[in-house]
C-alpha cells in the first residue's frame, strides 16, 4: 500500500500519519523530519536545504528530488509533506502510484492557533508568524492544487476534530 497523506502547515498531518503508519504497518515518510534529520548532521544537502525551509519556502525540486530517492521504499509506506508540487506528483505517477490520498481538511483559524500554539511548546524554528504565513502562502499556491490532481484518489476527512477521533475514521477505510 502507497499512502499519501496531505493538509496545510498545522493540520495534523504529522501526528496522523506517525499513528496511521503503525496502524496499518506502513514507513512513515516525512520530508519535513528529513530534512530537519539532515540539517542536524550538518550534510550538505542538509545545510543547501535549510536556506530555503529555514525561510518558510519549498525546498528547490533536485534537493528534495535526492532526498526521496535515497528515503522511498518501493511500496509500503506512508508519505507525509511529498508531493508539495504538481512536479512531484508527476514524478511520483511515473514511479509509484499511490493507492490513496488522505486530506485533512482544517479551517485557517484552527491552523493558524495550532501552529503558535506548538510555537510555543517545541520551538521549531520555522514556526514563526512570519514564517507561518509564508508557508501558508506556499502552501495554497503550490501545493493546494494537487487536490484537484488527485480529486479521484481522494479521502477527505474532517480534521477539526479530536486526534483519536480522526484516526477512528480512517483505519476502516484504509484496512478494506
Ligand atoms: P509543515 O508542518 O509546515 O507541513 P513539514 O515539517 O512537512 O512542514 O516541512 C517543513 C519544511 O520542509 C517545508 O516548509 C518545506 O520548506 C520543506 N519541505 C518538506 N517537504 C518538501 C517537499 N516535498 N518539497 C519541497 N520542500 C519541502
Amino acid at each position: 500500500m502507497k499512502l499519501i497523506i496531505l493538509g496545510a502547515p498545522g493540520s495534523g498531518k504529522g501526528t496522523q500519519a506517525k499513528l496511521l503508519a503503525k496502524d496499518l504497518k506502513l514507513k512513515h515518510i516525512s520530508t519535513g523530519d528529513l530534512f530537519r534529520e539532515e540539517y542536524k548532521k550538518e550534510t550538505k544537502l542538509g545545510i543547501e536545504a535549510h536556506k530555503y525551509w529555514g525561510k518558510g519556502n519549498l525546498v528547490p525540486e533536485d534537493i528534495t528530488k535526492d532526498l526521496i530517492l535515497k528515503n522511498l521504499p518501493k511500496n509500503n509506506y506512508l508519505l507525509d509533506g511529498y508531493p508539495r508540487t504538481i512536479y512531484q506528483a508527476k514524478f511520483l505517477d511515473e514511479n509509484f502510484t499511490p493507492d490513496f490520498i488522505i486530506v485533512l481538511d482544517v479551517p485557517y483559524h484552527t491552523l493558524k492557533f495550532r501552529l503558535l500554539r506548538r510555537a510555543e511548546i517545541e520551538g521549531r524554528s520555522d514556526d514563526t508568524e512570519e514564517i507561518i504565513k509564508e508557508r501558508f502562502k506556499v502552501y495554497r499556491k503550490q501545493t493546494s492544487p494537487l487536490l484537484k490532481y488527485y480529486k479521484d484518489k481522494i479521502i477527505l476527512v474532517d480534521g477539526d476534530r479530536k486526534i483519536e477521533e480522526i484516526e477512528k475514521e480512517l483505519i476502516p477505510i484504509l484496512k478494506k
